[in-house]
């Protein structure tokens, strides 16, 4: 059988290994010699794992075992913000340069007992802070479906890995939309699962309460699949929560859905008109296919980028104190220790971090505080209940992902706030600590060019099993 990356399911590619159509060391081979071949253009990966082969190998043994689960030899890249043991992960800072990880993210136990191959890691906007990937250390990565656009970010180089072939599937955090946003803008499936699904440990923090780690994949399937190895309480995590997902069993895509659709924050000016199109038929496809569409007043969503801006920041003020030229990679001499501090900071952080630095610690300052910090943890609570309250009466609540399709590199990096606007429909799953899935729904003509966009649905905590459903229905609806 002849493997082609580009289009290789990660359920089709584990049914051949099971059936010996190829080897997992075959696979691997394919997959990497399409990284390889695309990266100089795309800059998904900052480096390939000289170890990878010798993963298909014991892959491969498994596979003779008949030890193997559904993640035996499936390649896979991995965001630069998750450790591994003996191999570089900086974050795409140049602040982190050389740092090895000194153990394995529980992600990365995880998968390795299920005998994951790991391809590399992927580029990322510097600390997962950006909505382009175009901060990052190792330059920018650019969109496989346009080179002269953005993947989106900060995940962009695991979006762009499978997007290229280059990886079935991989590994993102989604602090603010990092994984839905690439997802939508590449053209691929890509979840954020709820806040304490999935173990942050060995995660490199940007805003603690914020963060979760999650898969991208061609398919709703796949991502599941890959979901399904993660997810789990980790006593590692002391925000890791017991759940059962029922995730072993994925109930068939039949269902019938209530879908929910917050029309007046879809009617927000700054979403593209064809966006929006898109968003209304692929609604109205799903209505056809005897889902029920419903109009949900959710008046508080506006407020959720505001209180991202607020929050994320002072968390990250809290979260980058740690990197001193003292404990980790970089660190630049000085007269004085206070001088190692400064120089290491002002030459290690690039400039949106700096940004993000300076605002996080001047809401939390004394003076300030009650007026913004406080303030916007009090929106959160509101924000929370209004979501949580909506899922009584509907299973999912629909967005597009994106206000626009891919952008083009350097269009939005001299005006951070239009770039911080990108994430006006995935904050707020991040805020309530609810699930968020992007799915493709189809292409929109900009300049020229067909390019891909997302529909997001989020679902109540550990609802995963809705947005699943919902994300396949579409894939269906597509397909007619
Ligand atoms: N784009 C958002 C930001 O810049 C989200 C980042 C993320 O989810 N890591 O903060």
């Amino acid at each position: 059988m002849t493997i082609n990356p580009k289009t290789l399911s990660i359920r089709a590619a584990h049914d051949a290994l099971r059936k010996k159509e190829f080897t997992a060391v075959e696979l691997t081979q394919a997959v990497l010699l399409q990284a390889q071949a695309e990266n100089p253009m795309i800059n998904a990966y900052a480096e390939f794992f000289d170890d990878a082969l010798q993963g298909a190998r014991h892959a491969d043994e498994l596979l003779r075992t008949a030890k193997d689960m559904p993640l035996t030899g499936i390649p896979l890249g991995i965001k630069d913000n998750m450790l591994i043991k003996g191999k570089l992960s900086t974050s795409g800072s140049k602040i982190l340069a050389g740092h090895l990880g000194v153990y394995d993210a529980t992600v990365i136990t995880k998968l390795k007992e299920a005998g994951a191959v790991f391809l590399g890691r992927t580029n990322m906007d510097e600390f997962a802070m950006g909505s382009s990937s175009e901060t990052c250390a190792y330059g920018p990565v650019k969109n496989p479906v346009d080179p002269t656009r953005v993947p989106g970010g900060s995940s962009g180089g695991s979006a762009a890995a499978v997007a290229m072939g280059g990886a079935l599937g991989s590994l993102g955090s989604d602090t603010g939309g990092s994984i839905r946003q690439p997802a939508a803008l590449t053209g691929i499936v890509g979840l954020k699962p709820t806040y304490g699904a999935v173990s942050r440990y060995g995660l490199m923090a940007m805003a603690s309460s914020l963060d979760q780690i999650g898969p991208f994949a061609k398919t709703v399937e796949d991502a599941e699949m890959i979901f399904a190895a993660i997810q789990g309480f980790d006593p590692m995590d002391s925000t890791s929560v017991p759940a059962d997902h029922s995730l072993r069993t994925p109930r068939s895509g039949k269902e019938k859905l209530t879908i929910g659709v917050p029309e007046s924050f879809i009617a927000m000016d700054g979403i593209d008109a064809p966006v929006r199109e898109n968003f209304r038929a692929t609604l109205e496809a799903l209505r056809l296919d005897g889902h029920t569409i419903k109009s949900v007043e959710l008046p508080s969503l506006p407020f959720a980028l505001s209180v991202y801006y607020v929050l994320m920041p002072a968390e990250v003020s809290a979260n980058l104190a740690r990197f001193d030229g003292i404990r980790y990679g970089l660190s630049v001499d000085g007269e004085k220790l206070i001088d190692v501090y400064t120089k290491t900071r002002g030459e290690g952080f690039g400039k949106e971090v700096r940004r993000r630095i300076l605002l996080g610690t001047y809401v939390l300052s004394a003076g300030y505080y009650d007026a913004y910090y406080n303030k916007a943890v009090a929106v959160r609570r509101i924000i929370t209940n209004e979501l949580d309250r909506a899922f009584e009466d509907v299973d999912v609540i629909a967005t597009p992902t994106s206000p626009t399709p891919a952008f083009k590199l350097g269009e939005k990096t001299a005006n951070p706030l239009q770039m911080y606007l990108a994430d006006i429909f995935t904050v707020p799953a991040n805020i309530a600590g609810i699930p968020g899935i992007s799915v493709p729904s189809g292409m929109v003509l900009r300049d020229g060019v067909m390019l891909p966009v997302g529909i997001q649905f989020m679902g109540a905590k550990f609802n995963e099993h809705a947005l699943f459903s919902a994300g396949r229905s579409v894939e269906k609806v597509r397909a007619i």
